[in-house]
This record gives structure tokens, C-alpha cells and sequence, in this order.
């Protein structure tokens, strides 16, 4: 555990070191801890370290999700799915969720809203694909503050921002526009009077610090924690 304590603090200083970077108030960057494919005995003892105090947990999979789920929670922390939700999986995933990071169409969000326990208020976020690329999920740009605005009408689901997996590219400036692109969405809602959502959910290990410079306030992050992933 000694290595993931000492991974989590370099986590933390780069977290905090690209905040005064950006002129940010420190703290105003959340972790979320991509624990994907990792044992729920070593999520529980990672999210027990002092290093880990403030953290959110995603996971990709509802089959992952419901696995790790009686083992995990317990420990009070926030837990977000982060992969795509299919129908049939929704009441599985509503079971252990505390959000979803993942929404991508209405369709989607109507079939979330209509499982939910009368009087449950999920907390949702619009994903959306800022790269164009065609195997990511998401919404495209020009259709995400019609599709938050949407959202926000169905009973049960409070729209807190809007999420994004960055270009797949060693190019910087291009994984950096992305991330513009998707604040500049955020922005456009809350202009729209969605004053709920401010949430951007973006930058993962290898760039973080592009996401927080342009306003990140959820990085989530596995393998600069975990190590890398067996194959
Ligand atoms: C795995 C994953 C991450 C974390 O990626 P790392 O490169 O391991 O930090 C973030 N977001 C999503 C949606 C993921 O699937």
C-alpha cells in the first residue's frame, strides 16, 4: 500500500501544482479514482488512506459496479459510473450509484429517470464527445446544452455538469482544445439558466493538468494511482 499512498500524493501535488497554475483557488479540483478492474479489497484500502480523504470513485462497468458494490459501500464515498449504461443494465447500476457521469442521449436519461425510486434525486452528467472521434461515446457538441436542458426537465435527475473522455493524441494542444471546448459548454448552459451544472468532468493520468487549466473540477484517474492496467 506504501506505493499507492506515495502515487497518491504525487497525484495530489500535481492536482494542486496545476490549480496555482491556472490562478485556481486550491481544492477546487476533485479526484475521482477510475478503479476499473481493480479488487474491491484494494479500492477499500486506497480510499482508507489519509491521501485518499475527499475522493470520488468511478467505474466504467455496471458489471464491475455490482460486483465491487456490497464491499464498498459502506465507506461513504461518492461513486459515479463513468462507461456507457445500457438499458437493461439501469436498475442494476442504480443500486450502487451515487451518479452518473455517462449520459449521452434522452432516450437514456427518460429510461434512468423512470427506474428511480419516487423522491431519489440522482445527480447526472452529459457526456460528451468533444474529439468527434467515432468510437467514443457521447453527444456531439452542437446538440449537448439541448440535450442538458432536456434533462434537466425529467423528474428525478439534477443535470451537475457535463463529462468528457479527451482526444486520443500525444498532441496537447489538441487534448487541450477538447477541454475548452467542453467548458465553453458548460458556460453555454449555465447562461441558459441551468445554474446546476457546473461540473466538468475531464482529464485523466497522462493529462490532467491541460483539464484543469481549462477548468476541470473533476479529474478522474487511474493509473498514476494503480499503475497501469494487466491486459
Ligand atoms: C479508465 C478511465 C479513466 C482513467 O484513466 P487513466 O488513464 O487510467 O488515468 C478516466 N475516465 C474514464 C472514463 C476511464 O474509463
Amino acid at each position: 500500500m506504501q506505493a499507492i499512498a506515495d502515487r497518491l500524493a504525487r497525484l495530489r501535488e500535481r492536482v494542486a501544482v496545476a490549480e496555482q497554475a491556472a490562478g485556481r483557488p486550491a481544492g477546487s479540483v476533485r479526484v475521482l479514482l477510475a478503479t476499473k478492474t481493480q479488487p474491491a479489497e484494494l479500492i477499500a484500502a486506497t480510499l482508507a488512506l489519509p491521501e485518499a480523504a475527499g475522493m470520488l470513485r468511478g467505474e466504467n462497468r455496471v458489471q464491475e459496479l455490482v460486483a465491487k458494490g456490497p464491499a464498498l459501500a459502506g465507506l461513504g464515498v461518492p461513486t459515479h459510473l463513468i462507461g456507457p449504461l445500457q438499458s437493461n443494465k439501469i436498475n442494476a447500476a442504480l443500486r450502487w450509484v451515487d451518479g452518473i457521469e455517462s449520459i449521452a442521449g434522452l432516450d437514456l436519461a427518460h429510461a434512468v429517470a423512470s427506474r428511480l425510486e419516487p423522491a431519489r434525486l440522482l445527480e447526472v452528467m452529459i457526456q460528451v464527445n468533444v474529439s468527434g472521434e467515432p468510437t467514443k461515446s457521447g453527444v456531439a457538441t452542437d446538440e449537448a446544452v439541448q440535450l442538458a436542458l432536456a434533462v434537466a426537465e425529467l423528474p428525478g435527475l439534477a443535470v451537475t455538469g457535463f463529462m468528457t473522455i479527451g482526444a486520443n493524441t500525444p498532441d496537447q494542444s489538441v487534448v487541450r482544445s477538447g477541454y475548452a471546448q467542453l467548458a465553453a459548454i458548460r458556460d453555454q448552459a449555465l447562461g441558459a439558466g441551468l445554474s446546476t451544472a457546473t461540473e466538468l468532468s475531464m482529464g485523466m493520468s497522462g493529462d490532467l493538468e491541460a483539464a484543469i487549466a481549462e477548468g476541470a473540477t473533476i479529474v478522474r484517474v487511474g493509473t498514476a494511482v494503480f499503475g497501469p492496467r494487466g491486459a
